[in-house]
């Protein structure tokens, strides 16, 4: 089910308060115009009842496609938490949930992320059978072998799944900072392929590199850099 709550915000332009309607959590099997709404940067998105300025509010929202089997919680960093306390905190709560289930109940794989262009990427990702730990592998070793013209700490990698062909994966990097898409590069669906052989063989190096919930290889490269 989806859920939505009235807020009291400012508006961030005019600072006029207003109560607005957010959704916390979204079901697009029942309410297939929330995804909509999510893909077209309209979901909590609000019109100032002042100055008319449009501006979206980001929050902790649940994506639920019970249809698909995709659950993903989208945290953002807005809400005054680093992104080690975002994760450390839902793998703590991950937790306590698996602690609560009866021991013959399997926990529903819950994925994370902490923007809403990861949200979307990972919706398309699923919705197109790729798996998410081969991907990230291929980001991994595109930032590793690039690591002067593709900084983990000033881009990030997105799969471009609409993009992508037949023949190649189609990948676009997005500056941290400013938001801006930029260059687009390309990993043959071959490569893949064999790296998903690989995956199926022997997960657990995959599982050992990327265990969830949050499976970003940008992550795991900005926490080796702190590391060293
Ligand atoms: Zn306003």
């Amino acid at each position: 089910m989806s859920r939505s709550k009235t807020f009291n915000i400012k508006c961030p332009s005019c600072g006029v308060p207003q109560d607005v309607e957010l959704y916390e959590a979204i079901n697009v099997s029942t309410e297939p115009g929330l995804k909509q709404a999510l893909l077209e940067n309209k979901l909590n998105r609000v019109a100032c009842i002042d100055c008319d300025a449009s501006f979206r509010v980001d929050m902790p929202m649940l994506y639920s496609d019970p249809k698909n089997h995709i659950l993903i919680h989208w945290i953002p960093e807005t809400a005054g938490l680093t992104k080690d306390q975002i994760i450390a905190d839902f793998d703590q709560s991950l937790e306590q949930i698996n602690a609560m289930l009866p021991p013959d109940v399997t926990a529903p794989r819950v994925r994370l992320v902490l923007t809403r262009v990861e949200l979307v990427e990972l919706i398309f990702l699923i919705e197109a059978g790729l798996n998410q730990r081969v991907v990230e592998y291929v980001k991994y070793s595109i930032y590793t072998r690039n690591m002067e013209k593709i900084d983990p700490h000033k881009f990030r990698l997105l799969l471009d799944v609409m993009d992508s062909t037949e023949e190649e994966l189609c990948f676009v990097m997005q500056d941290v900072e400013s938001q801006q898409l930029g260059s687009i590069l390309r990993y043959g669906r071959s490569a893949y392929q064999s790296l998903y052989e690989l995956y199926e063989e022997n997960s657990e190096e995959f599982f050992e590199m990327f265990p969830g919930p949050c499976i970003s290889a940008r992550n795991l490269l900005l926490e080796d850099s702190e590391e060293a």
